[in-house]
């Protein structure tokens, strides 16, 4: 941090390098993910083995602006500009518990944001499609995820309130912004024996809704408790 002099006027051949250099150095934060996995997840309850194995691998500190990486392990959301945040590494988790994911799914993302929700899930899915109506942070994101190796994530630009037509049906979907109501698009996406996740509600008084889809197509949805998004933007692609 705080050493980013000059990599503007370095050349072509240098750049990759540098990049390098500041992962190479993401071994010094296994430490803080490793008390981060301990002390905000397992004694709140996250016990899913696979969900704490990829939250000890995921490199957070990569997914927050360059300013903030000494608080990307630390008990709370960021600013990520644009207005969105990161999640809490505890919904981060609570939520990936909650869909249950294999590496059999497709899982669709809403608010691809850092792209960090979109690694974890990268991890424990076949493949990931992340849509995010700020073109820069899908840019951003779709950047980082690609440097990162995470070749599974599909990031699209547009409104999440249709949610990707061409790619569904969905075994598992994630809303990480806070519309009103869940978006008739995304509970057509889902697959019959899929599951879905994303707080509802108005500005700052929402609750997370786990909606499983049976076999049959009906769906049930229970709540997992208050939670506090971003809400979710209507607007033009
Ligand atoms: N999952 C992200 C955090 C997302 S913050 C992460 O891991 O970093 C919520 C994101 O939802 C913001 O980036 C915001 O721009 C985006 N968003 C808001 N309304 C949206 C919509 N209608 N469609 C797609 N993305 C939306």
């Amino acid at each position: 941090m705080g050493r980013r002099v000059g990599f503007g006027r370095w050349s072509g051949a240098a750049l990759p390098l540098a990049l390098w250099a500041i992962e190479g150095a993401q071994d010094q934060y296994s430490g803080q993910r490793e008390l981060m996995v301990r002390e905000q997840l397992e004694v709140r309850g996250i016990r899913d083995a696979a969900v704490l194995r990829v939250m000890r691998e995921v490199p957070r500190h990569l997914f927050v602006p360059a300013a903030l990486r000494g608080l990307a392990y630390e008990d709370q959301p960021l600013p990520i500009g644009h207005g969105a945040t990161i999640s809490q590494p505890y919904v981060v988790a609570l939520m990936t518990e909650a869909l249950a994911v294999t590496k059999k799914h497709r899982v669709l993302e809403i608010g691809t944001g850092s792209g960090y929700q979109a690694a974890v899930l990268a991890q424990l899915a076949s493949r990931v499609y992340s849509v995010e109506i700020e073109p820069e942070l899908a840019t951003s994101a779709a950047e980082t995820l690609h440097r990162l190796g995470y070749d599974n994530v599909t990031v699209l630009p547009g409104d999440g309130y249709q949610g990707w037509p061409r790619e569904a049906p969905f075994d598992r979907i994630i809303v990480t912004a806070a519309p009103p109501e869940i978006p008739q698009a995304l509970l057509d996406q889902l697959a019959a024996g899929g599951r879905l996740v994303a707080p509802i509600g108005s500005w700052r008084s929402q609750e997370l809704v786990l909606v499983e889809k049976g076999k049959d197509g009906k769906t049930r949805r229970r709540s997992l408790g208050p939670v506090a998004f971003v809400p979710m933007r209507t607007g033009a692609r």
